[in-house]
């Protein structure tokens, strides 16, 4: 494949074949436009492996008419560029219409992962941008780009991120700052919110038209089924529920913090979207709240579960007009309260390294929690010091974490009995597989951003590489596995992006 070039006419090729099934849903949908090019754009960081991935050529990044494209400057020959329009509950109260406000939808590109939505983040004022300037600052763009990469590191479903550009267009936020733009990739980045908008301006057609091509194109079984009395839009609304439990039991067992749980963040297929101020918790605190602008904490790290199954519940009520009984649409939502728990406490399970369920194995996690809490214990560190334990250290550096080590030392007495049984090789093996080394925790994201706010974008790369294989040792990289300084609990991150 071609690296990419100036394809004559102003526009940049690929090397790709689109096919932009979402604009063939017609303008109901979106409206059509260019992105807005920002002055002098630069690369600060390329994901290659994706790249690779999507077949596009290595040497992609190196190409300036690459970094145009990727900042919306330069069309990219086959797209076919626009903004989709979507409502949404924002906190827990109807929001009325929101819609991409400052993202672009390029197209469909047909890659060996599959087709894949390319979609510019901070690419300038859209017919949804309400009060905003349509852009992005460095700062959460960096998060995004490393945010998502981290979290497809860890095996949780997630949007992907291709590259992140610069320009020093100024975008005013608390301070000054400079724009940039996150390319983000996904099958699809409908949301709950898409399905809202219709249904709550009574738009049936358009809602029937946005549910058969979710299902005719990610999920076909729900036509088959004889579920739900062969109806697909119950079936949709299981399904859909069953892959946020997963992905919410995936967020949990890593100690993942999402931040703006609003429906319109809520991936239809199920995937983690919208990097704004989540975070990777430090120290285990259940009520741990890391969106600075979430005063009640609605979007604490241990009510997620029960956000997702309410998000869930205002998706159940946009498709009603189309699944037509109360009683299927509440029977479909049953699935999130079957597959959340199971999905958890296998997560769970495996952190400790019990591949196979016991008697007892649910007490064990939930003690472990609750010291873990009691003791403000860090999290990461935790899980991945008890595997090396199950691997042969001694359990010192474990029972080090711990204030009241007699009860740490009552617990690993039950464990180590149970780690016997299950046979402490596979265990180990299990759990150093399971318990990531390294999660992009606020204050290394931080001092990446920094950096890059100097143009040194090296700190940028290398969290991209140690976040893509969270569970190797990376020799020499200890810094990035350590406690947090003390200033990172100082950290504020909230809405402004
Ligand atoms: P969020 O909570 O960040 O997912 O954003 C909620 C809504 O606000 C979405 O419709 C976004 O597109 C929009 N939005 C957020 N920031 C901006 C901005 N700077 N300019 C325009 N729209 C924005
Ligand atoms: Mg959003």
């Amino acid at each position: 494949m071609n690296k990419p070039s100036e394809a004559g006419l102003g526009q940049a090729d690929l090397g790709l074949a689109w096919d932009n099934g979402f604009a063939r849903l017609g303008e109901a949908f979106y409206t059509p436009l260019q992105p807005t090019p920002l002055p002098s754009p630069y690369l600060v960081g390329a994901n290659a492996g994706l790249a690779r991935e999507l077949g596009l050529d290595g040497a992609t990044f190196r190409s300036q008419a690459a970094v145009e494209a990727f900042t919306g400057n330069l069309p990219i020959a086959g797209t076919q560029p626009l903004a989709s329009v979507y409502s949404g509950h924002q906190f827990g109260v109807w929001a009325g219409q929101l819609g991409d406000g400052r993202a672009i939808l390029l197209g469909e590109a047909q890659t060996p992962a599959g087709p894949q939505e390319f979609q510019l983040k901070g690419s300038g004022l859209t017919p949804y941008s309400r009060m905003g300037d349509g852009r992005a600052v460095l700062r959460s763009s960096i998060r995004e780009f490393l945010g998502s990469e981290a979290m497809h590191g860890l095996g949780i479903p997630t949007t992907r991120a291709l590259c992140v550009t610069g320009s020093g267009a100024p975008v005013r936020r608390e301070e000054v700052e400079t724009a940039a733009v996150v390319t983000r990739v996904a099958p699809s980045f409908i949301r709950f919110g898409h399905f809202e908008h219709f249904s709550a301006r009574e738009q049936y057609g358009e809602l029937r038209q946005l549910a058969d091509y979710v299902i005719d194109r990610f999920y076909p079984a729900c036509r088959g089924t004889d579920q739900f009395a062969g109806n697909p839009y119950a079936a949709l609304l299981e399904q859909v529920s069953g892959r946020t439990a997963a992905m919410v039991a995936a967020w949990q067992a890593v100690g993942f913090c999402h931040g703006v749980m609003n429906t319109d963040n809520m991936s239809i297929l199920g995937l983690t979207i919208d990097y704004g101020p989540f975070q990777f918790l430090d120290a285990f605190d259940p009520g741990h709240i890391c969106n600075h602008s979430d005063e009640q904490g609605r979007y604490a790290y241990n009510r997620q579960p029960n956000v997702a199954y309410w998000n869930l519940f205002c998706l159940g009520q946009a498709l009603l007009p189309l699944v037509g009984e109360q009683d299927l649409a509440l029977a479909a939502l049953e699935s999130y309260k079957a597959v959340f728990p199971r999905e958890l406490e296998a997560r769970m399970r495996a952190k400790l390294g019990l591949a196979e369920a016991k008697e007892g194995d649910r007490e064990l996690v939930e003690a472990i929690l609750k010291l873990l809490a009691a003791d403000k214990v860090d999290y990461t560190i935790f899980w991945r010091r008890l595997s090396r334990h199950a691997a042969g250290e001694a359990a010192d550096t474990v029972r080090d974490l711990f204030l009241d080590r007699g009860a740490f030392d009552a617990w690993l007495l039950q464990y180590s009995e149970r780690l016997t049984q299950a046979g402490r090789a596979s265990a180990a093996d299990l759990m150093l597989k399971t318990n990531p080394k390294f999660v992009l925790r606020n204050h290394l994201g931080e001092l990446a951003i920094r950096d890059a706010k100097l143009k040194d974008y090296s700190g940028v790369d290398t969290l991209l590489g140690l976040m893509q294989s969270p569970f190797e040792e990376h020799p020499g990289r200890e810094e990035f596995a350590g406690f947090p300084p003390d200033w990172a609990s100082h950290i504020e991150i909230s809405c402004s992006s």
